[in-house]
């Protein structure tokens, strides 16, 4: 890490304050054998187009430090976090399929070796958050860990969706391990908890973790999506407990501890304009403690809206 240090602040980025401290101590050097560019992954038209509508999934972004052992990797608008505990690494989520050289990118800028990534957890089977799973976890060799009944849908690469169909495959994804509602993952002094909150797909999970930088200790709070975009609600049958599991998930995330809430779309607790006023000065501005809970009661709105309308026969 010092040697990181030394060159980060010779080099003035701390100055621009993308990288406040480097996270990996005294790891090696990236193999780079093992990360050789593969075959790039062909995305279906429909998932080209998807891309072009939402040009801010692949724009690049600077990693940065969240807090503590928390960094931003991702793209602009795809949230994808690394987590750095001693004994090696976590990464959440891993944007469109396009997006795994630029996630892997920023994970070696911030001196991170992609080797020390350990787990690549999803929050949701869908392309945008799955996508540049398969190719993280071969150059990795991380194993993925997914919520239980999201398992399937990322092995057939998002195909036989029950609300997408097949209008959105990605690269299928092997899964090492699933986890289920309230289970704790451990790595090091790292807890990870795992908070079922489905509807949105059926294994969507909310991760929730602690994070501590100079004895602040803080609730960081990956809240699992809860938009239900053109969802058929009622009479669905490949999800016929849809509206249940939406409304169990909205109370799940509003009574989470959540000191910092993160989000697979960082629009969706507004992160931007928090990180915004962070680098004018504000050094609290990531810190949202209602937040969670007001992503959850604006989303649980919208869906009643979505609800009643399907219900009353409306378009
Ligand atoms: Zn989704």
């Amino acid at each position: 890490m010092r040697l990181l240090m030394t060159a980060v602040l010779a080099t003035g980025l701390i100055a621009q304050g993308t990288y406040a401290q480097a996270p990996a101590a005294g790891r090696a050097a990236d193999d780079p054998a093992r990360t050789a560019p593969q075959e790039p992954f062909r995305m279906p038209a429909s998932e080209r187009k998807n891309i072009a509508d939402n040009p801010s999934w692949t724009a690049p972004q600077k990693p940065f430090r969240i807090h503590g052992n928390t960094w931003y990797v991702g793209p602009r608008g795809l949230g994808v976090f690394l987590v750095t505990a001693r004994t090696g690494d976590v990464l959440i989520d891993a944007g469109v399929p396009g997006d795994a050289p630029l996630i892997e990118a920023n994970i070696r800028a911030l001196g991170v070796n992609l080797h020390d990534i350990k787990w690549i957890l999803n929050t949701h089977a869908h392309s945008d958050h799955a996508g540049g799973m398969a190719r993280l976890a071969h150059d990795t060799g991380a194993k993925v860990i997914a919520g239980a009944a999201d398992a399937p849908l990322l092995e057939r690469g998002g195909e036989d969706d029950p609300e997408y169909g097949d209008r959105f495959p990605f690269p299928p994804v092997h899964v090492a391990r699933t986890v289920t509602d309230g289970e704790r993952l451990h790595l090091g002094d790292l807890v990870l908890t795992a908070h079922a909150t489905p509807g949105h797909t059926k294994g969507n999970t909310t991760w929730t973790w602690v994070s501590c930088e100079n004895k602040r200790c803080l609730h960081l709070v990956d809240v699992g999506s809860l938009s239900a975009p053109g969802f058929k609600l009622i009479g669905n049958p490949s999800y016929p407990n849809i509206v249940k599991d939406f409304e169990h998930s909205f109370g799940v995330v509003a009574s989470l501890p959540c000191d910092i809430p993160l989000a697979p779309h960082p629009g969706m607790v507004d992160f931007w304009a928090r990180v915004a006023k962070r680098q004018q000065g504000n050094a609290n501005a990531l810190i949202d403690p209602a937040g969670c809970r007001s992503y959850a009661e604006s989303a649980r709105k919208r869906f009643e809206a979505q609800l009643a309308k399907q219900r009353a026969g409306l378009p």
